[in-house]
């Protein structure tokens, strides 16, 4: 039997997804069969360095034995109970979570960072019951894909199909400290952020701008809400980048890493915010299921006994100073914290730029025109952090070839 030609399985895979597969997603360039730490391996037994870990997500890596484990072990003894049952992961898992935000704080466990958002949402509007509706968000925030959740993102291309969308929502400029006082008034329910923007760019507001809005929402009595889905659970070297930072929001939203690959988000609410939900009020059949919260709890028993909070900050602020020594005409600089990266370039190539990076084994993520974003397994070694760093310049020639042809 003849070898297939490299990609020649993928190439099949891209032809029954394009028959079969809606097609909000376009099709996909890649199709991954299995990893290994911070590597993947695709249908065609090419391995890639995943520098993006699945949008944030995977933040042990791949395979990671503590998370096969406790999967193994949880699915093995009970897959489900719904919520008219205790388990003891979901039950612990809550516990833990509570314990990342000072004094009082109770939790919801749900499926992803959208439905987290929804709940959110619902807190606000029924701790401001008829009397507030506004929120203020923020252009270029990415809160999900729900209707909801949609309302406050403000991505006008996403939005503009599924109008109208619930409201009302005012969005102000991100980082603009100015822009948010003028915008929050007495009719407003809640501010709605998240503390670096991720899907623009990872974005990194002025110093001391999440501080800045809780002060505003607290002089016209309204809830700070903070979505912490991308920022959360050891992606910049803290816990949470709120309470890192000695901001306590109302209520913090959390999902992407937490569940180490698997599906789960969480959200939690502190004092009045905490009570707000009575019973009937929420619900979810699969929020907080048993084999999830195993794995969340194994990603946070793993961060804290490996030491991954330093690690990561540690390992970022390497990658950022080998950045800093790459002198490139398509480079125009980084920015990002703990092991969560943004290369901006100076034309519009970061499609390209991914593209050559895939050719050359590294996954990375072209989140704007201009911008490569990079968020890997919280257990990046050094070395694979250095692996793409000694890369990138020829890998910018490659591109740059392209530009000028
Ligand atoms: C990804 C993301 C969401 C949406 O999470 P899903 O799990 O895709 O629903 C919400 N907020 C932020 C900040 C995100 O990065």
């Amino acid at each position: 039997m003849t070898a297939l030609p490299t990609g020649a399985v993928t190439q099949l895979m891209q032809d029954r997804w394009d028959i079969v597969m809606m097609r909000n997603y376009g099709t996909p360039p890649i199709a991954l069969d299995h990893g290994r730490g911070a590597r993947v391996w695709d249908v065609d037994g090419r391995v890639y360095l995943d520098l993006l870990g699945g949008i944030a997500v995977s933040s042990l890596g791949h395979a990671h034995p503590a998370v096969v484990e406790a999967v193994t072990r949880q699915v093995a003894l009970l897959a489900h109970t719904s919520n008219l049952a205790i388990h003891e992961p979901g039950l612990a898992l809550a516990e833990r979570l509570s314990t990342l935000l000072p004094g009082s704080t109770r939790v919801f466990l749900c499926q992803d960072g959208a439905t987290a958002n929804e709940a959110a949402l619902k807190i606000v509007r029924k701790s401001m019951q008829g009397r507030r509706s506004e929120i203020v968000a923020t252009h270029g925030s990415f809160h999900g894909r729900t209707l909801g959740a949609l309302s406050v993102t403000g991505n006008p291309a996403k939005r503009a199909p599924f109008e109208p969308l619930p409201g009302p929502v005012t969005f102000v400029e991100f980082g603009d400290v100015k822009a948010l006082r003028a915008a929050v008034t007495d009719t407003t329910a809640a501010i709605m952020l998240e503390p670096v923007q991720g899907e623009s760019g990872v974005i990194v507001p002025v110093e001391g701008y999440l501080a800045a809005a809780r002060q505003i929402a607290d002089d016209v009595g309204a809830l700070l809400v903070v979505d912490e889905v991308q920022s959360g659970i050891g992606r910049t070297g803290e816990w949470l980048m709120c309470a890192a930072q000695g901001v306590l929001p109302d209520v913090v939203t959390l999902a992407k890493g937490l569940g180490g690959g698997l599906p789960v988000g969480a959200v939690l609410a502190t004092g009045a915010a905490a009570e707000v939900f009575a019973t009937g009020d929420h619900g979810s059949t699969f929020g907080g299921n048993p084999v999830s919260c195993a794995a969340a709890l194994a990603v946070l028993d793993t961060i804290e006994r490996d030491g991954l909070l330093e690690h990561v900050r540690t390992v970022g602020d390497h990658w950022a100073a080998s950045f800093d020594t790459v002198d490139h005409p398509l480079l125009a600089g980084h920015r990002g914290v703990g092991l969560w990266r943004a290369l901006e370039l100076t034309e519009p190539v970061a499609a390209a730029l991914e593209v050559q990076a895939r050719s050359a084994g590294f996954l990375i993520n072209g989140v704007r025109p201009t911008s490569i974003r990079l968020a890997p397994p919280l257990v990046l070694t050094i070395a694979e952090a250095d692996e793409f760093s000694a890369a990138l310049p020829s890998l910018l020639d490659l591109v740059m070839t392209q530009v000028s042809s």
